[in-house]
């Protein structure tokens, strides 16, 4: 008998009925259990929410079949290893798009009406302070948007914010012009949307060529009015460099939902800057009720056709000759 193994539950954020109830019915036993167990070894299905998967960790895998990472970045594992071990890896990729879209709008648009800011300065007591103040607002629709990266939830954030008005810009090296345009956005380099945009959202992955895609240079290529928002991955973004930048003024403000060190530290130099130049929320943006039962459902899908030796819809690595799925389910 298969087992699916789920090295970190999350029993306090999601019960796995849906995932259990599929490896049962397609014959496969399911166990909660932890990364160090040694069933882990055994397993033909594991699936991994904050666990890293290197390249170490994956030669130790001795049935393995089939690695589904419970989220859309599958950047906590080594792909090449899985691929060259015959390993597919899956990931849940579309249970979240809406929000993430969502979340990334609602940044975008909270940052340019300072509504953190005016909260906070409300709840103090400082109604008339805030009201009078100086505060740089500029309306939506005068300002340019740039999307780098136009995937699911990039798309979804250029038509969450076409209806403000603002002109939309875009960069993906993997899209051609005429698919973005199609979009309403204007295709340019990356350097040209970092010139030109008020406001620049990240929605690229994280790889190695990603990593640090926007550091000290890309940031100084930044209008110093301008904001950078990131729903994507932490690492995406030098944070020193960030730091820097804000302190120097050479942008103004920075919409953060992931950090390169999550959970940050109880001092982390962002902390400097109040919610009108910068604004953080927790690794939140993908959290939605629907997008919980979503995420079930696929996951649930992957398990069912790594027991049963299909080929699963949300691979990740489509070049790899795996294990244990039959040729003709390809
Ligand atoms: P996607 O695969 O649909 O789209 C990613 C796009 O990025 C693709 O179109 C690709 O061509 C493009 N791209 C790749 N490298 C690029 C580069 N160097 N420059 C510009 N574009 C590049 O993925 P998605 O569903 O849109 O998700 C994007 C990312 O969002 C995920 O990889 C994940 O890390 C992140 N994410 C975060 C959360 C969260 O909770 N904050 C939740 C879900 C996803």
């Amino acid at each position: 008998m298969a087992t699916v193994y789920v090295i970190d539950p999350l029993e306090r954020l999601m019960p796995y009925a849906i995932e259990r109830d599929a490896a049962l019915a397609a014959g496969a036993d399911f166990v909660l259990g932890d990364a160090g167990a040694p069933r882990v070894r055994d397993a033909e299905v594991i699936l991994t929410y904050l666990v890293p998967f290197d390249a170490a960790a994956i030669a130790g895998l001795s049935r393995c079949r089939g690695i589904i990472r419970c989220g859309v970045g599958v950047d906590s594992v080594d792909l090449a290893a899985a691929t060259a071990a015959g390993i597919v890896v899956c990931n849940a990729p579309t249970y979240c798009v809406p929000d993430v879209a969502d979340h990334a709008a609602s940044l975008i648009l909270a940052g340019a009406r300072r509504i953190a800011w005016f909260d906070g300065a409300v709840r103090r007591g400082a109604w008339q302070a805030a009201h009078d103040a100086e505060r740089g607002m500029r309306r939506i629709a005068a300002q340019t948007i740039g999307i780098i990266g136009l995937g699911r939830i990039g798309r979804g954030v250029a038509q969450r914010l076409a209806p403000f008005g603002a002109r939309l810009l875009g960069h993906d090296p993997y899209l051609g012009d005429d698919q973005i345009r199609a979009m309403g956005v204007t295709p340019l380099s990356l350097e040209d949307v970092l010139r030109q945009s008020d406001v620049v959202s990240l929605h690229v992955p994280l790889a190695p060529a990603t990593w640090h895609l926007i550091d000290a240079g890309r940031l100084a290529l930044m209008k110093p009015d301008a904001t950078l928002v990131n729903t994507s991955r932490g690492p995406l973004v030098d944070t020193a460099a960030l730091v820097a930048a804000l302190h120097a003024g050479r942008i103004f403000g920075a919409a953060l939902d992931v950090l390169e060190d999550e959970p940050p530290g109880a001092a982390h130099p962002l902390y400097a800057f109040d919610p009108r130049r910068v604004l953080l929320t927790p690794h939140a943006a993908a959290s939605s009720h629907e997008a919980q039962h979503d995420l079930h459902r696929e996951l649930a899908a992957s398990i069912d056709a790594l027991v049963r030796g299909r080929r699963p819809a949300a691979i990740v690595n489509r070049e790899v000759v795996a294990r244990s799925i039959s040729p003709n389910a390809r």
